[in-house]
């Protein structure tokens, strides 16, 4: 993980996005807690996407918008993804469960991790930003000093 800690680059396409993502699946272990940053559109569901299908997922994949979570067993254990675009506070987001899927070692992936007013203390932070016609990518430790 230490590798890719720090890195950014550009990616051109959807393609590129999947390619980033295999290499995060390689580097990632549990316990790990992603905030996944960045506009709608910018990629974060797609990354995930990528990283499963990397994990060895067959199924469908759902982005977890209304859900708030899909969870996924996966070669690296437990995997969860989680939306909180669309939580109404932390409050809300405690009494549909969402801190439970932190209380076990697993890896998730969480979108719009600012919804969580700074509740979850991320491992790593995952920037997408629109750059052209593709997407640029940075990759920062989630403990800011
Ligand atoms: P988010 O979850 O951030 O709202 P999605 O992953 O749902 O975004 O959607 C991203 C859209 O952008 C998809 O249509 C996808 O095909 C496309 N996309 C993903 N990565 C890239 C990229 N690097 N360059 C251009 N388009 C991309
Ligand atoms: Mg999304």
């Amino acid at each position: 993980m230490q590798s890719i800690v720090g890195t950014s680059e550009y990616l051109p396409d959807e393609a590129a996005t999947l390619a980033f993502a295999a290499r995060f699946a390689q580097a990632v272990s549990a316990p790990c807690s992603v905030a996944l940053v960045g506009d709608l559109g910018a990629g974060k569901t797609t990354f995930v996407r990528g990283v499963l299908r990397s994990l060895g997922v067959t199924g469908a994949i759902k982005s977890p918008t209304y859900a708030l979570v899909e969870s996924y067993g996966t070669s690296k254990g437990e995997v969860h993804h989680i939306d909180a675009y669309r939580i109404e506070s932390v409050d809300d987001f405690e009494a549909r469960g969402g801190f439970e899927y932190f209380a076990s070692p697993s890896i998730r992936f969480v979108e719009w991790p600012q919804r969580l007013d700074g509740a979850i203390t991320f491992d790593i932070e995952i920037q997408f930003a629109f750059e052209g016609d593709g997407r640029c990518v940075s990759v920062h430790s989630g403990k800011r000093p």
